[in-house]
């Protein structure tokens, strides 16, 4: 399959309105990084840094995660890699770690409310990516943040990390840029002032579809039931949109359905600019978009809700038939 999009590789993501649109990789694993020359991605939109310490059976140490970050930092040459800090607890339990029993474990203990709680390991992974860093651009993603205090809390370690390192005589990174994740629908109607204190934003659609419709993304049976092209789910992703646009917050969407050509196209009809996926979606996500013309496919979905229709599925497989 990356042999038949190997023609373009190395050409944009170019709608035929002339839409650029940016389509980076997600990664975890340092098996991910040959994909950055491969895929023609346009940088790391996610690493997903919880999968270093899932894999072993110890706490990773504070040097040996700064090298593994170094070297994701090398492979991604001048692109951007956006760290996202630990998303664990509750069902992604670390063996070396106390577990706690929760009955609903990803509404529970995880993610960055265990990292403003127990700031240990957040702390040192913080002090591990600016000295990965050594100087260079350095870009933070706090996970599953539901509330601006998080996030200003969250930035606050940073900001502490970063006078730390600096009082140690690390070289401190020029560019950094400090922002969250918005996987809960809260944060679609936090102030506008939570809009302004983040560098960006990226839509962590998998969790946010998932309590969206109140229905576990791990539960095929209720998962399916659905569609993420369901006009109540787009509309809503359309606000998310609209506000980041009004607010100049740089917006990205980095769930699985970024690497769905289907709904990749919606999503950039919608207004997205930058999508992050699996690395072999790139290539079909990129395929389709080259066919495109947005504003044909906007007219196409709002035509749909403005007729009552539930999803926009049907009317956009026919709009692009051929084209896939
Ligand atoms: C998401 O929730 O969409 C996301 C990208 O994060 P994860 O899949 O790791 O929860
Ligand atoms: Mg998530």
């Amino acid at each position: 399959a990356q042999e038949r999009y190997a023609s373009i590789r190395d050409k944009p993501a170019k709608t035929l309105c002339g839409a650029h649109i940016k389509l980076k990789m997600n990664a975890g694993l340092m098996a991910d990084l040959p994909s950055l020359e491969s895929s023609g991605a346009e940088g790391v939109g996610l690493f997903r840094t919880e999968l270093q310490f899932l894999i072993r059976n110890h706490m990773p140490k504070r040097a040996e995660l700064s090298e593994l970050y170094a070297r994701v930092m090398d492979a991604a040459k001048d692109q951007r890699v956006v760290f996202r800090t630990l998303d664990i607890g509750s069902d992604k339990v670390l063996p070396y770690m106390k577990a706690t029993d929760e009955p609903n474990p990803a509404m529970g203990w995880r993610a960055i409310r265990v990292g403003l709680d127990k700031p240990g390991v957040m702390r040192m992974q913080l002090q591990a990516l600016i000295r990965a860093a050594r100087g260079r651009p350095l870009t933070i993603m706090f996970p599953f943040v539901a509330q601006r205090d998080e996030f200003t809390a969250a930035r606050a370690e940073m900001d502490k990390a970063l006078e730390r390192e600096r009082i140690l005589g690390h070289p401190i990174p020029e560019v950094i840029e400090v922002g969250a994740m918005l996987e809960t629908p809260s944060l679609a109607f936090a102030p506008d002032s939570f809009y302004s204190e983040v560098d960006f934003l990226s839509v962590g659609g998998n969790d946010l579809k998932q309590f969206f419709f109140a229905a576990d993304r791990e539960n095929e049976r209720v998962r399916r039931r659905y569609d993420t092209l369901n006009v109540s789910f787009l509309n809503f992703l359309e606000g998310i949109v609209y506000r980041c646009a009004t607010l100049d917050t740089p917006l990205s969407f980095c769930g699985e359905d970024a690497g769905r050509p289907v709904e990749a196209a919606c999503l950039a009809a919608i207004g997205f600019r930058t999508l992050s996926m699996r690395p072999a979606s790139i290539g079909p996500v990129k395929s389709v978009l080259r066919r495109i013309d947005l504003g044909e496919l906007r007219d196409v979905i709002h035509a749909e809700r403005s007729v009552g229709a539930q999803s926009v599925r049907p009317a956009v497989m026919e709009y692009l038939r051929g084209k896939l």
